[in-house]
């Protein structure tokens, strides 16, 4: 029969990545607990609405990226409700806290999260169908320095992450309920002029009002346009402008390095106030960003709540990974044996399944392949896994109750008794 492959645009993570994994998830992870932040788990699938009405009917996750989730073998029905997998990790984090009444419960609200999100897209480096997403959510605060705190924790991992001078934090405001519109009209009249010159996907975000878009496409032609617009901050209302200075000052307080863009925008239409990406210094290209995030007082409206003020963040951990592996950055080994236990003939068998099970008890993380014979294919094995120490059982060593302890990186052996055994290892494996 043929082999079946993944589909296109999926990674299989496999057990030598999830070192990288481990390492960027114990780091987040520590940061959050550390401030107070409680986990949540959303379904992988909603219903589509959860995401077309705050990331926008027109935007392009909605109209070309969202996998549609069915019944194998189902018939169309419109009037059945469209379920799709997520795009997007907050809109379902909020339609739950809307859901769930948390939004009655003392504020601020805050939540981290991880798992998969899925965009039909063009896989290309950096960018798959199906991708992991770490983030964090700060529901029910629109004081300034909420903003600051949450840009100084995305400073704070990328900086454990050791790849904090590689990067530069870039930061935005887009405006408020307020004041979007009139910024949205201001920049839809300077893209109309140059219409003619725009991508066809920019004429598109022109007819349907959504020139903010525009700033954000990856066209030539389209960037040189944007980058004479009218920058955002000076048509941004009193208020907007104040919480942004506030934003800064205490970012500046922090000691937390960043660099004001005044074109950036995000492609979702959600965001509004502060908006920040980190993007890889001294790159010639514009690559996908390491993460992201902003302020999104709007959403919780579109999905049927109230007026609710709320940040959060996300980092793309496929991409932090391919990150930390160019820049030669080494991931802690969480998961490598440190010990393999080696039998020789059946009685041997038997004394080395009972020291598995006592070694294990121990805390010592050991290996054992009870389908190997030789001496040689065990080793191999040994060689193979990298591990350091091998503990070898012949008939012998079941006889004078001993086991033969090899050093496989100082190439050195001793006997030791089985009653000092455990002890010897634990001191063997700290040196
Ligand atoms: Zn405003
Ligand atoms: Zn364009």
């Amino acid at each position: 029969m043929q082999k079946l492959l993944k589909p296109r645009g999926t990674q299989d993570i496999l057990p030598q990545d999830q070192k990288y994994r481990d390492f960027i998830w114990k780091i987040f992870e520590k940061k959050m607990v550390l401030q107070g932040f409680e986990k949540i788990e959303t379904p992988i699938f909603e219903r589509a609405e959860v995401f077309a009405r705050p990331i926008g009917e027109n935007s392009d996750i909605v109209q070309k990226q969202m996998f549609e989730v069915s019944r194998l073998g189902s018939s169309k029905n419109d009037n059945e409700e469209k379920l799709v997998l997520r795009p997007d990790y907050t809109a379902g984090i909020i339609r739950s806290y809307l859901e769930t009444g948390f939004s009655g419960a003392p504020q601020p609200f805050k939540l981290y999260y991880a798992g998969p999100l899925f965009r039909y897209e063009r896989p290309q480096k950096g960018r798959q169908r199906q991708f992991t997403q770490f983030g964090f959510e700060v529901i029910g605060d629109s004081a300034s320095a909420t903003d600051a705190l949450t840009i100084y924790t995305v400073w704070d991992i990328l900086k454990s992450l050791k790849i904090l001078k590689l990067c530069s934090i870039e930061i935005n405001t887009v405006g408020c309920e307020l004041c979007k519109p009139d910024i949205s009209e201001k920049l839809q009249n300077f893209f109309n002029s140059f219409k003619k010159m725009l991508c066809g996907d920019c004429k598109k975000r022109i007819n349907n009002n959504n020139p903010l878009r525009i700033l954000d496409c990856k066209e030539k032609t389209c960037q040189k346009i944007a980058s004479s617009s009218p920058d955002i901050i000076d048509m941004v209302c009193e208020n907007c402008k104040t919480h942004f200075s506030e934003t800064l000052e205490f970012l500046d307080e922090l000691n937390v390095s960043y660099d004001l863009n005044p074109k950036l925008v995000r492609g979702l239409d959600y965001y509004t106030r502060t908006t920040f990406e980190v993007v890889i210094k001294n790159v010639k290209e514009r690559q996908s960003s390491l993460a992201g995030g902003g302020r999104y007082d709007r959403l919780a409206k579109t999905l049927g709540g109230k007026k609710t003020s709320a940040i959060g963040m996300s980092f793309g951990v496929e991409r932090i990974i391919e990150f930390l592996k160019e820049n030669n950055i080494d991931a802690p080994e969480t998961s490598k044996p440190q010990v393999m236990l080696i039998q020789l003939g059946p009685k041997a068998r038997k004394k080395t399944l009972k020291l598995m099970t006592e070694l294990i008890k121990k805390g010592i993380k050991s290996f054992i392949a009870p389908g190997k014979e030789s001496l040689k294919s065990q080793l191999h094995l040994a060689d193979k896994k990298k591990i350091r120490f091998v503990l070898i059982v012949g008939e012998r060593e079941v006889f004078d109750k001993s086991v033969i302890v090899k050093d496989m990186e100082r190439n050195s052996q001793e006997s030791i008794n089985d009653g000092r055994l455990i002890n010897k290892l634990k001191s063997k494996i700290k040196n």
